[in-house]
C-alpha cells in the first residue's frame, strides 16, 4: 500500500458514486440494520502498478449529530487518517457555504489536497469549474463519477500527491 486517500465533501456531492467507480465491482454494501451504517468506507484501489487505500468519510455517521458537526467530524477524520484528501464538490450547485467551510479546514490542516469537482457531466457544468478556485486550494479536477469522465486524472493527481 502507497499511502492512505480519503474522500471528503457535504452529502449528495457523489462521494460514494466516485468511491463505487473507484473500487470497481467492489461495491458498498448497504445493509437496513437501525442504527448502524454499513456502508463500507474502506477499499483497496489500483491504479497502474500502484495500489492505496480509500476511505469514504461520508460513510462514517453518528446518529444524533446535526449536518454540520457531521461534516466537520468527517472532515477531521480524514485530516487524521489521510496522506492525501480529496475534496469533492458539485458543479450543479457551485460553491456554498459548506463547501467554503471544508476548504477553511483543509487550508488549515495543511495537507495535500486534491479539489475535485463532480457532476461535471457536459461543457456547460464543466465551465463551473472556475468558481472553485475561490477556495484557494489545488486546480480543481472536473469529474463526472456517474459518467466515468475524469476519473484517470483524478487518479493521477491522487498518486502525485501521495
Ligand atoms: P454522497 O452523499 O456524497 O455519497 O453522494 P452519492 O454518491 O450518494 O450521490 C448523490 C446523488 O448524486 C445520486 O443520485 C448520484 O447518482 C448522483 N451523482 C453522483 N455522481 C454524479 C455525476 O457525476 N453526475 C450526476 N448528474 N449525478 C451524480
Ligand atoms: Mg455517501
Amino acid at each position: 500500500i502507497r499511502g492512505v486517500a480519503a474522500i471528503v465533501g457535504r452529502p449528495n456531492v457523489g462521494k460514494s458514486t466516485l468511491f463505487n467507480r473507484l473500487l470497481g465491482e467492489r461495491k458498498s454494501i448497504v445493509d437496513d440494520t437501525p442504527g448502524v451504517t454499513r456502508d463500507r468506507i474502506y477499499g483497496d484501489v489500483e491504479w497502474l502498478t500502484q495500489t492505496f487505500r480509500l476511505i469514504d468519510t461520508g460513510g462514517i455517521q453518528l446518529e444524533d449529530q446535526d449536518f454540520g458537526d457531521e461534516i466537520n467530524m468527517q472532515v477531521d477524520i480524514a485530516i487524521e487518517e489521510a496522506d492525501v484528501i480529496i475534496f469533492l464538490a458539485s458543479a450543479r450547485e457551485g460553491v456554498t457555504a459548506d463547501d467554503l467551510a471544508i476548504a477553511r479546514k483543509l487550508r488549515k490542516a495543511g495537507k495535500p489536497v486534491v479539489l475535485a469537482v463532480n457532476k461535471a457531466d457536459n461543457e456547460k457544468l464543466q465551465m463551473e469549474v472556475y468558481d472553485f478556485y475561490q477556495l484557494g486550494l489545488d486546480d480543481p479536477i472536473t469529474l463526472s463519477a456517474s459518467h466515468g469522465i475524469g476519473i484517470g486524472d483524478l487518479l493521477d493527481r491522487v498518486m502525485e500527491k501521495m
